[in-house]
């Protein structure tokens, strides 16, 4: 189910991480355990309030953890200080500073090296941003978008092996967040560096990440690739996490399931009564006056349409390609036309 994978080679193991602040009722995280493997990109993916950034910061080294411990090339920093443990990290609203230059401000970690070879690498790092031509300016000259890859351009500069990002991208628009994230990306890949992004943003963990963790109330619930995940969902709540999907109930036998759309093969085996996922492209939709179901809403969104149909006592939702429109009221016959998932109870 995607738990035990584990990189052949961890650069970064988290292992039953528990954190329980102050005056809160539970545990913010609860036995958060992940690995990471050198150059890899992970997301941490969750709702607001899961623990996503909690977790993160344990990492980091802003915040100590009541039990667990993190290893680091196999290492143990668990009680490291964060500048000890030689991870960059790019935050929410950057932390640039305002009374430095562009340059300056990518220089700032380069100490060690000598002025000449500094202002080389941070020069360097700059072009690997697409901002050489800014580097004079101050922080707030900038748009969010370019701060944002000066905050990177900052946290590359020094090589490190692992970089946190959390919510990097919260301060840009949907255009330019598409765009800064597949240069991220890029950029991650390009100088091999590993890392952690938190994002309650699924559409950006998919585009971005290898591997996505999946966290609610604190804990780890699918760990597994983009595909994985998105494909087969360990639970009704990572399904519509990830995506939307019709839950349906059926009675499974092996790798077959009875429903009311008839036998239908599933994408994992199971016996007995089980809750179903259905993706809303997994589902057909053909227009007939005699068929079983209706029609009830629709939503045009250019390069494909959502309907809402009524089949029984449940309302489906189907998507379908930009070609034919049908009204509301349309009497319609359903098909579920590939694999269906089990859900694990709970
Ligand atoms: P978001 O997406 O909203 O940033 P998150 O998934 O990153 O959420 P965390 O910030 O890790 O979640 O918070 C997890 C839980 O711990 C929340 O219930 C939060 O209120 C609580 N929490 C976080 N930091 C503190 C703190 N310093 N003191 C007390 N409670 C905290």
């Amino acid at each position: 189910m995607g738990f035990q994978q584990r990189p052949a080679k961890p650069l970064l193991e988290v292992e039953r991480l528990r954190k329980t602040f102050a005056h809160a009722d539970s545990a913010a995280v609860e036995r958060v355990s992940l690995a990471l493997g050198e150059g890899e990109l992970l997301a941490l993916l969750g709702p607001s309030g899961c623990g996503k950034t909690t977790t993160l910061r344990m990492i980091g080294g802003f915040e100590v953890p009541d039990e667990g411990r993190v290893l680091f090339n196999g290492q143990d920093i668990t009680h490291l200080t964060p500048e000890a443990r030689g991870i960059g990290f790019v935050f929410q609203d950057y932390a640039l500073f305002p009374h430095l230059s562009v340059l300056d401000n990518v220089k700032f970690g380069l100490r060690k090296l000598t002025r000449a070879a500094a202002k080389a690498r941070a020069e360097e790092m700059l072009a690997l941003v697409g901002l050489e031509e800014l580097g004079k300016r101050r922080p707030h000259q900038l748009s969010g978008g370019q701060q944002q890859r000066v905050a990177l351009a900052r946290a590359l500069a020094v090589s490190p092996q692992l970089i946190l990002l959390d919510e990097p991208f919260s301060n840009l628009d949907a255009k330019m967040r598409v765009e800064t994230r597949q240069e991220v990306r890029k950029l991650l890949k390009s100088t091999g560096s590993a890392g952690i992004l938190v994002t309650h943003d699924q559409e950006e963990a998919l585009a971005l990440a290898d591997r996505i963790a999946v966290m609610d109330k604190g804990r780890v619930v699918q760990f597994g690739t983009p595909d994985e995940i998105y494909s087969n969902p360990v639970s009704e709540f990572v399904a519509n996490f990830i995506g939307r999907s019709n839950i349906l109930r059926g009675t499974a036998n092996g790798m077959s399931v009875r429903t009311a759309f008839g036998d239908l093969p599933m994408s994992r085996a199971a016996n007995g009564a089980v809750d179903l996922a259905v993706r809303p492209e997994q589902i057909m939709l053909e227009p007939d006056p005699l068929g079983s179901a209706t029609i009830i809403g629709r939503e045009f969104r250019g390069h494909d349409q959502i309907y809402w149909v009524q089949e029984g006592d449940d309302c489906m939702i189907v998507i379908s390609g930009p070609g034919a429109q049908y009204q509301i009221g349309t009497r319609v016959q359903l098909r579920i036309c590939d694999c269906v998932v089990p859900l694990r109870a709970g």
